[in-house]
């Protein structure tokens, strides 16, 4: 799910990460490629065009921020829109004051609302509630006993009509089984209504009625994620003819372009609450928003950098840092304080780690730690400001000198000097290859 849209955004937004300062053509360039990345991971269009036209008109005027680069300004706001057409804040859901709360599923056939009423009674059961499953898809043959099996499995209570009555009224089993939660002490009820394969008046009818009987705290419309345009007119359907309260996503493991997950929220009005990954009752989790964009994104944990960089670094300082990082001519006295700043991030190791590529020096990484960094700035306070200025007037006397000073060996020293010269090779490199330090160009 969502590989090719991920692939085309990055590949967008990567175009602008070579570019020091962005023109408005830049701009409408790359909303032109969103755009049709959108369009083709089946975003329904008026979802794209808001989409877009927030984006551009963000990004054309974006303040500068001078610890991101104009690319990554607009990463960041590509980001937050997503975050934002996915419902911004996660939804909880809403129980009754007074037990048992009621929570109705409602969808297409197929869609997985039986299977998701097993997820869900485990989810529940695992935050140490007592819940229980209600069948009132009377409909489908054998969908009582699919719900049984599968409350079976997450090891709750299914309420069902007795076999051999006939098919029953749903509406009638609904409140017969809220009474009977209220007397056996569940505290939430969950209830599988039925679905058709297509939307029609009886089966709105239906859900409606056992709605009004059973008066749910939540009504959960289960779509399939895999049904790409259509997942908006169902979802329309649902909302006039029964209404809902909130969202479920099944199939997100799909090979489906996505498209669903962006509109469904965004034309609906109303919060994705939970998203399905898989068969398996354990494939269900609470839908975060913000995680979902960012791995929409594909760019992990990059935002998280972005954002702390943001919050840590000094503009002025990180702007004159970062023009020397990418010209080579850092000193220590820079190492120091970007040093300082970063530590301000938090423990070393998380921040290496978040660095898209970080995989593969893995090695060196592991070589870094906090306490490895303490000694380097024991080491750079012991020197003069002229030789942190020009590392390379630290000859042998001078070695010795600041080993005795910070307390370390000559060894450690020597060491320092030299990774500090190789360092600020790399960062030079790391800078052009990452769209890190373009800081200088960020300047209108
Ligand atoms: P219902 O008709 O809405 O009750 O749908 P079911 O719960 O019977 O699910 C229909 C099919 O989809 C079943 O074969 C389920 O195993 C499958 N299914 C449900 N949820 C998911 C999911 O998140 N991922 C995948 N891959 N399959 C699912």
């Amino acid at each position: 799910m969502f590989d090719t849209l991920s692939d085309r955004l990055t590949a967008a937004l990567q175009t602008l990460s070579r570019k020091g300062r962005l023109s408005d053509a830049d701009i409408d360039a790359t909303a032109r490629e969103i755009r049709i990345a959108l369009l083709e991971a089946d975003v329904a269009l008026p979802v794209v065009k808001a989409f877009i036209a927030k984006v551009k008109e963000r990004a054309k005027g974006a303040e500068v921020h001078g610890a991101l680069n104009p690319a990554q300004q607009v990463i960041k706001i590509v980001n937050e829109e997503l975050v934002g057409i996915l419902g911004g804040e996660t939804r909880r859901l809403n129980l009754a004051k007074n037990p048992p709360s009621v929570i109705m599923l409602a969808g297409l056939q197929g869609a997985g609302k039986t299977t998701l009423a097993g997820k869900l009674a485990l989810w529940l059961k695992k935050q140490g509630h007592a819940p229980m499953l209600v069948a009132c898809d009377l409909q489908r043959p054998n969908a009582v006993t699919q719900l049984q099996v599968v409350g079976e499995r997450a090891g709750v209570v299914t309420f069902a009509p007795e076999p051999g009555n006939g098919v029953g009224d749903p509406v009638d089993v609904a409140r017969r089984a809220i009474a009977e939660a209220r007397h056996a002490q569940h505290d939430i009820v969950v209830v599988d209504t039925a679905g058709r394969l297509g939307v029609d008046e009886e089966l709105m009818k239906q859900a409606a009625d056992i709605r009004d009987a059973v008066e749910p705290d939540e009504v959960l419309f289960v779509v399939d994620a895999m049904i790409g345009q259509d997942a908006v007119t169902t979802a329309e359907a649902f909302r006039d003819g029964v209404g809902f309260t909130g969202v479920v996503l099944t199939k997100l493991d799909g090979d489906a372009r996505g498209g669903a997950a962006l509109s469904v929220r965004e034309v609906t009005g109303q919060p994705i609450l939970f998203a399905s990954n898989g068969e398996k009752l354990e494939d269900f989790d609470t839908f975060h928003p913000d995680r979902m964009a960012s791995r929409i994104l594909g760019m992990g944990d990059m935002l998280t950098l972005i954002e702390q960089a943001e919050q840590a670094f000094d503009q002025e300082q990180a702007e004159q840092a970062a023009q020397k990082l990418t010209t080579g001519q850092l000193t220590l006295e820079d190492f120091l304080e970007q040093m300082l700043a970063v530590r301000k991030m938090g423990p070393i190791g998380n921040l290496l780690g978040m660095l898209p590529g970080a995989g593969q020096m893995k090695d060196q990484l592991a070589q870094v730690d906090d306490k490895h960094l303490d000694k380097l700035q024991a080491i750079i306070r012991g020197m003069t400001p002229a030789e942190r200025d020009d590392p390379k007037m630290i000859n042998g006397s001078r070695r010795l000198r600041i080993a005795n000073g910070s307390g370390v060996s000559v060894r450690e020293v020597n060491d320092l000097v030299n990774r500090f010269f190789e360092a600020r090779k790399m960062m030079a490199q790391m800078a052009g290859k990452f769209g890190f330090g373009g800081g200088g160009g960020s300047k209108s």
